[in-house]
């Protein structure tokens, strides 16, 4: 290898350990942590962070970078690099750019002031109390503001914003996307409402013991190609995914008896996600080449699997009988098709994350609409309530009846998480279409996920998609896949011939 571009790759496997030793930690903090070690324990994890934060950012490493790439300008002195090494460097120039652009006092500040809001949002949520956390907000948007404009943007600040979640994307196109979706879910929404079918989601609140979902739920991710000598499930409040390395990835769940949907979809979700992680080329490690593309290619693997895959009839085709067998007396004169049409029931709700795969994006047009709004200053915080409320009933026809459960119901805005709901659509949007892609390109997916073959997908998603890291954009990634750009038509068409036949429209 070309010697400066190893001082700079040694150099980032340093800066990318010391962030996999604060994931680990913060593993343990979700999982099996004594709830006393909180403070110790946030001290432990915010002080590795900085230690890698100071080495990317350091005099030092941006004298490597720089006998390489032009700081300004980014371009890549390509002397004796193959295609790969360049679009390496390329990604490590744009997040080393996007680490430096903002002045230390600011990010202390940012960090403060969204630490006391989340604390606030809390406490506002629990007491109904929207009032307490408005100034938070007001003083958390007026910083994002400056955030974006230390970053620069080409048409709003939300761009510079989004970029953080989701590199190379504008608001412009996402804004695009929702014009597509908005009419059409909000027309199946409505045919959907005023269906007779029957609702069967009751078949799912049941008592379903844990042990025995547990159990159900490690058969899933055993035959997804989820490898337990790399990985390993736990229990937490939240599921959630984490990556020290190719070889060890984890994922969490969370059970509840009575609602069999929550872990079986969680652990698929979470499996989705991992498959992705555990798909990276380890020979690149610390490296950008070792690492997800997205936000929104992320949650591309997990919907896909949890979704396209997991709530489709090939699936429980041959997975039915087996739950059924797991839970006899819940499951046995429940006939296939009752089953299938309860795990797809379709209820318009007040709350994002028990949102339906039809519902689901109108909960994050609502957020990308507001947000926006109120960077550009169109809109203020105290309005944002009533506008909340609005869009609710125009979207989905239900009100919520306390900001608790509107706009007070998601922790991101008290984090400062201001441009990632978009990447929840755009992993549904991705994802179908990949799916789509995989069905063309894979002989008989279907026939072969009914006979309880999950492993040519999860291979032609590792050899399509896993192993790339980010060689190639979001953009690019579809478009070669797919033969198009992204776009909302195969997600709605998918949601349409699926729904009209479950709710007979
Ligand atoms: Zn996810």
């Amino acid at each position: 290898m070309n010697r400066k571009l190893e001082i700079v790759t040694t150099e980032l496997q340093v800066i990318t350990q010391l962030r996999k030793v604060a994931a680990v930690l913060a593993w343990d903090q979700e999982t099996y942590m004594p709830s006393g070690s909180a403070q110790a324990r946030s001290e432990q994890i915010s002080l590795v962070l900085s230690l890698a934060h100071a080495r990317f950012t350091s005099d030092t490493f941006r004298q490597s970078l720089a006998t390489l790439v032009d700081l300004d300008a980014g371009t890549i002195d390509k002397d004796g690099l193959d295609r790969r090494q360049v679009r390496l460097l390329e990604n490590v120039w744009h997040d080393w750019r996007r680490a430096t652009a903002l002045p230390v006092e600011f990010v202390g500040e940012l960090a403060r002031l969204t630490s006391q809001a989340q604390h606030v949002w809390q406490q506002a949520r629990a007491q109904n109390d929207y009032a307490r956390f408005a100034p938070y907000l007001e003083k958390i948007i007026t910083m994002k503001r400056q955030e974006a404009g230390f970053h620069g943007f080409r048409d709003e600040p939300y761009d510079a914003l989004l970029e953080d979640y989701e590199i190379g994307t504008s608001t412009r196109q996402i804004e695009q996307l929702f014009t597509g979706l908005r009419p059409a879910l909000i027309e199946l929404v409505g045919r959907i409402k005023s269906s007779k079918a029957p609702d069967r989601h009751d078949l799912l609140t049941q008592e379903f013991p844990e042990d025995l979902q547990w159990e159900f739920g490690m058969e899933v991710l055993r035959d997804m190609g989820y490898d337990l000598k790399k990985g390993r499930q736990d229990r937490s409040a939240h599921p959630f995914t984490t990556d020290f390395h190719p070889s060890d990835v984890r994922i969490t769940t969370r059970l509840n008896p009575n609602d069999l949907s929550m872990g079986l979809f969680g652990t698929i979700h979470e499996g989705g996600h991992a498959l992705y992680e555990q798909g990276l080329e380890a020979e690149y490690f610390g490296t950008p080449l070792c690492e997800a593309i997205s936000l929104g290619i992320h949650e591309s693997q997990s919907r896909l699997w949890e979704n396209y895959v997991g709530r489709g009839l090939p699936f429980w085709r041959y997975y039915y009988p087996r739950l059924q067998a797991r839970f006899p007396d819940q499951l046995r004169d429940v006939p296939l098709k009752d089953f299938y049409a309860a795990i797809n029931t379709v209820t318009p709700s007040l709350i994002r994350g028990e949102a339906d795969e039809v519902t689901y994006n109108l909960h994050i047009m609502l957020r990308f609409d507001l947000e926006r709004a109120l960077l550009n200053g169109d809109v203020t915080v105290k309005d944002l309530p009533g506008l909340w409320d609005q869009a609710m009933a125009e979207y989905l026809g239900i009100t919520p009846l306390s900001v608790a459960e509107g706009v007070l119901q998601d922790i991101h805005w008290g984090m400062g998480a201001i441009g990632c709901f978009p990447t929840y659509m755009l992993g549904n949007l991705y994802g179908r279409q990949i799916y789509e892609a995989a069905l063309e390109q894979i002989d008989d997916l279907e026939g072969r996920i009914a006979r309880g073959d999950l492993m040519t997908l999860r291979e032609w998603l590792r050899d399509n998609v896993h192993r790339l890291g980010r060689l190639k954009t979001a953009g690019e990634l579809i478009q070669d896949l797919t033969g198009r750009p992204l776009s909302a038509q195969p997600f709605i068409q998918y949601l349409q011939a699926k729904y009209e036949r479950l709710y007979a429209l």
